[in-house]
C-alpha cells in the first residue's frame, strides 16, 4: 500500500453579509464541541459509535445544530480527546466561541471556482473564495480529491483551510541522481551545474534588517507593529523563493528520471557560518523549509529523495577524488591541489552528493 499524501489550502473567505450567521454557527458549533467532549471526558467514551449515541438528540436540542453540524461538532470534540489521552493530558479539552468549525463533504460544497456553500445555523450560505494563483492551481489540479475543511478566525478574517489527499505515486526506479548542494550566496547548486541565485532573498532581507534596527531603536508600539509586518512579508518572500526553487528541482528529477540527493541537515548547519545568532537562525529556517518543500514535492511527484552524509562533500575533488580542506580555497571556488581541477565550489559539491547517494546500497523503489 502506498502512503496517502495530504495536503491544505489555506484560502481566504469573503464572508459578504454573512458575518453574524458564521459567528452565531461557530459560537454554537464550539460550545456543542466543549459540552460533547466534557460529556467524553466524564463518563470516559473515546469510541466515535459510543459517543455518538451518547450525544447526538442531545447535542442537537441543547444548540440547535443540523444533523450534519452535530456530527462534525462531535468528531471535532472526540478527536481532540483522543489527543488529550495520548498526550497524557489531566484536562478536558474545550473550545472558545471563535475555534475553527468543521465541515466535511455533507456540511460544505465548493461550488463553482470561487463559490463555497456551507452549511449554517441559517441553512446554506455561498461565500466567495479570494484564491490566489497557487491555491486555484491547486484547487483545480484534478489529480489531488478534495476531502474535509476547517473554517478558522484568525483576527477578523474567515479562511476556509480546504484538505486534498492522494495516494503516493510509486517511487521511480532509478539509478541516476540530481545533488542538490543548499548555499548562501546560491540557495540550490544542481550536480548538472545549474544554481538557484540567493542574491535576491539576501538582498531583500538586508533591507528589511536595516529597516528592522532602525524600529528596533525606536521601540514605540508603532514601529513593533511596523516590524511584525515586515517580518512576515520577508517570510512570504522567502517562502515564494523556496516554493520555485523546489518546484523547478523537483520538474527536473521527473523529466530526467532521475532521484535527489541532498546532505544531511547536520552538515548543513555546520557549513552556514554566520556572524550573528539572528542571522543565522533565518538562514538556517530558510534552508529547513526549502528541504521540507523538496520532501514532499518529491513525495507527490514520486522522485525518491536520499540524504547523503555531508562530510567532506565540499572538500572533495569530483574529478580525481581527493579530499583535503584546502581545496577550497574560497567560498565560491575549489581548486584540487593534486590534480588542478578547477569549478565553482557548489557545483563540485553538488556532483559529489549525486555520486555519494549511488555508493549507497539502493533500496528497492517497489511498494510494499
Ligand atoms: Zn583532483
Amino acid at each position: 500500500m502506498n502512503k496517502t499524501l495530504i495536503r491544505t489550502i489555506s484560502i481566504k473567505l469573503d464572508r459578504g453579509e454573512h458575518e453574524a450567521t458564521l459567528h452565531a454557527t461557530q459560537q454554537a458549533f464550539n460550545a456543542a464541541a466543549s459540552w460533547i467532549a466534557t460529556v467524553c471526558w466524564q463518563e470516559h467514551i473515546t469510541n466515535t459509535n459510543t459517543a455518538h449515541h451518547r450525544v447526538y438528540g442531545e447535542t442537537r436540542r441543547r444548540f440547535g445544530l443540523g444533523a450534519q453540524l452535530a456530527v462534525c461538532a462531535r468528531a471535532k470534540a472526540v478527536e481532540s480527546i483522543k489527543a488529550t489521552k495520548t498526550q497524557q493530558s489531566e484536562t478536558c479539552p474545550q473550545f472558545g466561541e471563535r475555534g475553527s468549525l468543521r465541515y466535511d463533504a455533507r456540511t460544505y460544497r465548493l461550488l463553482s471556482l470561487d463559490r463555497v456553500s456551507l452549511n449554517t445555523l441559517q441553512g446554506r450560505i455561498v461565500c466567495r473564495l479570494i484564491l490566489g494563483t497557487r491555491q486555484h492551481e491547486m484547487l483545480v489540479d484534478s489529480t489531488w480529491k478534495i476531502g474535509g475543511a476547517d473554517l478558522v478566525w484568525r483576527r477578523g478574517i474567515y479562511y476556509l483551510n480546504v484538505t486534498q489527499c492522494k495516494e503516493a505515486p510509486d517511487l521511480t526506479e532509478t539509478n541516476e541522481t540530481l545533488g542538490i548542494d543548499l548555499g548562501m550566496v546560491k540557495l540550490a547548486t544542481d550536480s548538472t551545474g545549474e544554481s538557484f541565485s540567493g542574491i535576491k532573498v539576501h538582498e531583500v532581507r538586508l533591507r528589511y534588517q536595516k529597516r528592522r534596527q532602525i524600529l528596533q531603536s525606536v521601540g514605540t508600539r508603532s514601529a513593533k507593529r511596523r516590524l511584525k509586518k515586515m517580518s512576515g512579508r520577508e517570510k512570504r518572500f522567502q517562502k515564494n523563493t523556496n516554493h520555485g526553487i523546489s518546484k523547478t528541482l523537483v520538474q527536473k528529477a521527473v523529466h530526467t528520471r532521475k532521484a535527489l540527493a541532498l546532505e544531511d541537515l547536520t552538515g548543513i548547519r555546520a557549513r552556514v557560518t554566520v556572524r550573528r545568532a539572528n542571522r543565522s537562525e533565518r538562514h538556517s529556517w530558510a534552508f529547513y523549509q526549502l528541504r521540507i518543500f523538496l520532501a514532499y514535492k518529491a513525495a507527490w511527484a514520486g522522485v525518491p529523495l536520499r540524504f547523503v552524509d555531508p562530510r567532506n562533500t565540499s572538500r572533495t575533488c569530483s574529478q580525481c577524488g581527493h579530499c583535503e580542506k584546502a581545496n577550497r580555497h574560497s567560498q565560491s571556488s575549489f581548486t584540487c591541489q593534486q590534480c588542478g581541477f578547477c569549478l565553482n565550489a557548489d557545483y563540485n559539491a553538488a556532483i559529489n552528493i549525486s555520486r555519494a547517494v549511488v555508493k549507497q546500497p539502493l533500496v528497492a523503489a517497489r511498494q510494499g
